[in-house]
């Protein structure tokens, strides 16, 4: 029997479904798109961690927030 697998077009993983496949894009996948930190070397793969990480480490305010994320 053979297994439909998916191929993420991204990284050219294989997954046993569609469902993993979209967990591993939007959370590990090399391809998708990583938000880097215009300070220091951090990198987050999701804005939400960028944004985290620019209000704790260094204390952007709300204006420069918006546009530091805008510009990734
Ligand atoms: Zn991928
Ligand atoms: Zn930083």
């Amino acid at each position: 029997m053979i297994a439909h697998k998916v191929i993420c077009q991204g990284c050219k993983k294989t997954f046993k479904n569609h469902n993993s496949w979209r967990a591993h894009y939007r959370q590990d996948c090399t391809a998708s798109k990583k938000y880097v930190c215009v300070y220091c070397s951090f990198v987050s793969k999701r804005k939400f961690g960028l944004k985290k990480h620019l209000l704790k480490k260094h204390h952007v305010d709300e204006n420069s927030l918006k546009k530091l994320l805008e510009q990734t």
